[in-house]
């Protein structure tokens, strides 16, 4: 079922939010996930095929450049001024990186899901 055809269509930065924020590209209503990083196979709103959509490793790439960017001013912040001791920055910047990353993973995916969406998979389709 295409929603799309009967609404006014979404301009690209609503669909990419709607991908970073975990809902369908078409509807934004459905969700695209059914776990942490599990894709529905379709959406349960408008039944938008989902599931077909592969984004590979691109979600862990961005995901680990925006990390590194948030990361870097810690780490030499804690290089330069000794605020802490170096187990107790280290730890730190360890907790950050992994919590960023975690965070940002799915939010990368909806976001590659999205795009694929809006320049390939609806293209195939029509
Ligand atoms: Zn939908």
């Amino acid at each position: 079922m295409e929603l799309t055809s009967s609404r006014i269509a979404p301009c690209k930065r609503q669909i990419f939010w709607r991908g970073i924020t975990g809902r369908c590209p078409n509807c934004g209503q459905g969700r695209l996930f059914k776990g942490y990083l599990r894709q529905v196979a379709r959406c349960g709103v408008c039944e938008e095929d989902i599931g077909s959509i592969r984004a590979d490793d691109g979600p862990a790439w961005l995901a680990i450049l925006l990390t590194g960017h948030i990361i870097a001013p810690l780490i030499g912040y804690f290089a330069l001024h000794d605020t802490l001791p170096p187990w107790l920055a280290m730890g730190s910047l360890l907790a950050i990186t992994l919590v960023t990353a975690l965070l940002l993973l799915p939010r990368a995916k909806g976001f590659f899901i999205a795009v694929i969406w809006l320049t390939g998979h609806r293209k195939a389709r029509e």
